[in-house]
């Protein structure tokens, strides 16, 4: 190839807009219909522990009589059971990612 042509190409290149997404930098664009993080509203639960007994990988942990709710999302696979058989549609599957996280809390809701 051509000095001159190589030299074009690798410029166009370099200064070109990447084609991928520079993730964590920016933000994954949402697709219609696709599985996103799991929505927890608390002001419904009624801490009956049926979510967790058909969450296939144990991300949630409910106690009823301490009105507990425990929710390990790197745990999460988002596949929607527990918002299935929810009876009060205290769960949701939003189509946005959450953040990019290092730390391996999880996420503790406690009723009054
Ligand atoms: S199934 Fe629904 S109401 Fe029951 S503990 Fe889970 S989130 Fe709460
Ligand atoms: S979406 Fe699936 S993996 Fe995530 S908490 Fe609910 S049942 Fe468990």
């Amino acid at each position: 190839m051509p000095y001159f042509e190589m030299s074009f190409l690798a410029l166009k290149w370099a200064l070109r807009k990447p084609p991928t997404t520079q993730y964590p930098f920016e933000a994954r664009k949402a697709i219609a219909g696709s599985r996103g993080q799991l929505i927890f509203t608390q002001d419904n639960c009624v801490y009956c522990t049926v979510c967790a007994k058909k969450c296939p990988t144990a991300a949630l942990k409910v106690d009823r009589a301490q009105k507990k709710f425990v929710l390990d999302r790197l745990r999460c696979i988002s596949c929607g059971c527990c918002v299935e058989i929810c009876p009060k549609n205290s769960l949701a599957l939003s189509t946005d990612h959450g953040s990019p996280t290092t730390s391996r809390d999880s996420e503790i809701y406690r009723g009054s």
